[in-house]
């Protein structure tokens, strides 16, 4: 697939893709690790977008439930006009994520993570022969080591020091990119202050 992967979609999404010249309409694959609203708010006016403005295709994969909590999500925040209207100006499609598959040319495979009551969906996508994990919001537990070892890349939250309910702390989290040295993190979900690793707010990182 050519184009951008959105991993999951955080308010406030547009702005952000303005200010860094992302056209909206070309990201076409989204992966979804939770419904924790700091992961999906900015997804209603990014639909909005794909219907109204550029309405190119757009495959969500996320955990199960993803169609019908996204819709849910959509007829709130857009009303009925979200399916009279908007929702057939354009190619949305609902993928639940497999234990491994292909969507849009993408290989992955998924993993299910300890986040609390919520859980989540970490990604593991291969891109151009490398390997990128993303796990969204999750504990340190032994599922993040499965779905990080081995990896290129990692994406993965730092909440904060000592141990944050449901989320990674800074030492736990400076502790597994030690246990894997040939892999590089970053680390997001920083709620105050900073650790080595960390990404800021509109960082562009090349890899
Ligand atoms: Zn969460």
């Amino acid at each position: 697939m050519d184009g951008r992967i959105l991993l999951d979609g955080g308010a406030p999404l547009l702005p952000h893709m303005h200010r860094l010249g992302i056209d909206p309409g070309a990201v076409q694959l989204l992966f979804l690790s939770h419904f924790h609203g700091d992961h999906m708010l900015g997804l209603p006016p990014f639909a909005l977008h794909h219907a109204l403005a550029s309405q190119t295709p757009l495959t969500v994969v996320g955990p199960a439930g993803v169609e019908e909590v996204l819709e849910r999500l959509l007829v709130l925040s857009w009303g009925r006009e979200w399916t009279t209207e908007f929702r057939g100006r354009f190619q949305l499609r609902y993928v639940e994520a497999a234990a491994a598959g292909e969507v849009e040319g993408i290989e992955y495979e998924s993993l299910a993570l300890d986040h609390g009551t919520m859980g989540c969906t970490g990604y593991r996508l291969h891109l151009g022969g490398r390997v990128l994990a993303y796990a969204g919001d999750t504990e340190m537990t032994s599922p993040l080591e499965r779905l990080v070892t081995g990896a290129d890349l990692v994406i993965t939250e730092a909440t904060g020091p000592g141990k944050p309910h449901s989320h990674t702390g800074w030492e736990e989290a400076a502790a597994l990119a030690a246990r894997h040295p040939g892999t590089r993190f970053l680390f997001n979900h920083v709620y105050a202050g900073s650790l080595t690793g960390a990404v800021t707010d509109l960082e562009v990182v090349d890899v």
